[in-house]
């Protein structure tokens, strides 16, 4: 009697877990029977043939948000850069099968994934006119690569969707890494219990998944469900990130305008340099979605999870995304303070100074 994983229930505890068969949230499904004599337990072959391919990679980060659109394909490209930037090695796998964003984000777009006779090759990010990226080891495997055109729209059913993350996992050649950032679809579905089972054996004391969330309750409600699955699979959460807290638009950046609604910004700001110039390097905050309960950190605190910090809207941000750039010339790097916490967290930091020290040597 087989499993049949297309056709578990929505709170499946995985095939070949202890409680397979028997868990309470295993009533009603078709597989219970076969769960519990326990035929999801034998020893999936593929599990040895991941545990070789990633024996290169010393730290799997699994990134994941309750809900679309809050950031999570942001923070894993914008983590990749950051963590690169430090000289360490770096790959992203985009198992968001249905909306992969990374190959935009990293200005990556119209490229295609080559087949070696050692497997997949990564497609490395390489921009000659932008300085903050050049010389970075950054490499990335998406769906996104191997679809025909940019419209095609990819409708699979979820063993379809599995079997391409078990070939990603099988087949990509990644080498030595540092780091392996997972940036994974919205939501609690097919595609994480996958990720989780197949991935679970390789994952050390320091990895483990980083949650993203906005503060306000609409995504909160949902990365509490992705916080009890990490709970239920026994995923580590190495900490939630809160993106889009708030807005931080430098004094000098607004355009200040008088009753009548005309553009008063150059006489104010000589008004100002003149008078007050200190006011000049004050920013404006402003809380664009109201922090329900406390928002991701009170969230965070009440699932014993560490909170790594937030992240403002950056408008900056958003076009250096759109144009598949690190950062645009003077704009603040937001994300870097986060980058640093999950390197403390993940014990690499000295291994990151070395590294950022030896990239110092080689421009010297
Ligand atoms: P998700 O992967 O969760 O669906 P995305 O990473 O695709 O979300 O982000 C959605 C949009 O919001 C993108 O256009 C992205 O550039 C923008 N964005 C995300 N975080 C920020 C931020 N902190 N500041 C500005 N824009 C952001």
């Amino acid at each position: 009697m087989a499993v049949d994983e297309s056709a578990a229930n929505e709170s499946c505890v995985g095939p070949s877990s202890e409680g397979a068969g028997k868990a309470s949230s295993c009533e009603g499904c078709p597989n219970q029977q076969a769960c519990a004599a326990g035929a999801g337990r034998a020893v999936d072959p593929d599990l040895e043939v991941i545990a070789q391919r990633l024996a290169g990679v010393k730290r799997k980060l699994l990134v994941l948000s309750g809900k679309g659109g809050v950031g999570k394909s942001t923070m894993t490209a914008q983590l990749g850069f950051a963590l690169a930037a430090r000289g360490l090695r770096v790959g992203l796998l985009d198992v968001d099968i249905c909306g992969p964003s990374l190959p935009q984000m990293l200005g990556l777009r119209g490229q295609s994934v080559h087949r070696a006779a050692s497997g997949w090759s990564p497609v490395y990010v390489n921009h000659p006119d932008d300085a903050a990226a050049a010389d970075v080891e950054l490499g990335v495997m998406s769906v996104g690569f191997m679809t025909p055109s940019d419209d095609a729209a990819l409708i699979w059913r979820g063993p379809r969707k599995n079997g391409l993350i078990r070939q990603f996992l099988t087949d990509v050649d990644w080498g030595e890494l540092d780091y392996l950032l997972v940036d994974t679809p919205p939501g609690t579905s097919d595609e994480h219990i996958s990720l989780v089972q197949l991935l679970g054996a390789t994952l050390g004391p320091h990895d483990g998944a980083i949650v993203v969330s906005t503060p306000q309750e609409v995504a909160l409600l949902d990365v509490r469900k992705e916080l009890s699955f990490c709970a239920k699979t026994q995923l580590r959460v190495l900490g939630v990130v809160e993106n889009m807290s708030g807005l931080a638009v430098p004094l000098r950046s607004l355009t200040l305008r008088d009753a009548d609604g005309a553009d008063a910004t150059g006489p104010a700001l000589a008004l100002l340099a003149e008078r007050c110039p200190e006011l000049l390097e004050l920013s404006a905050h402003v809380d664009v979605f109201p922090a329900a309960r406390g928002g991701a950190e009170a969230m965070a605190a009440s699932f014993g999870v560490p909170f790594l910090g937030r992240v403002p809207i950056e408008p900056a941000l958003t076009r250096a995304c759109e144009a598949g750039r690190r950062s645009l010339p003077g704009s603040p790097d937001v994300v870097r303070p986060i980058a640093d916490r999950i390197l403390a967290s993940t014990e690499m930091e000295r291994e990151a100074e070395e590294a950022a020290a030896s990239m110092m040597d080689g421009s010297l």
